[in-house]
Formats: structure tokens, C-alpha cells, sequence
């Protein structure tokens, strides 16, 4: 396929570095939504209490791919 230098197709994410990935994970609860950015896996949801499984890890930058390919409320 063609490659056009000047084209305007969406821009690739820049991915960060491994290690800025880790420094930009951010847990969320999946009980009550609580968010928090963190390097290491919470103990538990300090908003809720709910156990370590309930947090799920992602970077700022795949949450904000899963926003985006959400239907708009
Ligand atoms: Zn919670």
C-alpha cells in the first residue's frame, strides 16, 4: 500500500516508554469507580474497601482509549 507522508489519516498514539507506563497506571475500582494513580497495586479500594481483585491497572492513556470507544451517554 501507498504512504503518503502528508497524510491526514488519525495520528498513531504516541505509546510512552515502559517505564512511564508503569509511573502512569492508574486503578480503578469496579465496585464504585474510584480512581487512583499509582505505581503499585492498591491493597484494597480506599474509597469502598473492596478486596485488590476488584481493581483493574491500566495507564491513563488505555483508559482514555476505553472512554473514547464508548457509545457517549
Ligand atoms: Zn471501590
Amino acid at each position: 500500500m501507498a504512504s503518503h507522508p502528508d497524510s491526514s489519516l488519525a495520528e498513531p498514539i504516541p505509546l510512552p516508554r515502559r517505564q512511564d507506563l508503569r509511573a502512569d497506571l492508574v486503578w480503578r475500582c469496579a465496585d464504585c469507580g474510584y480512581q487512583r494513580q499509582a505505581p503499585e497495586r492498591p491493597e484494597r479500594c480506599p474509597a469502598c474497601s473492596a478486596g485488590t481483585e476488584r481493581l483493574e491497572g491500566k495507564t491513563s492513556i488505555e483508559w482514555r482509549l476505553l472512554m473514547r470507544r464508548r457509545p457517549a451517554v
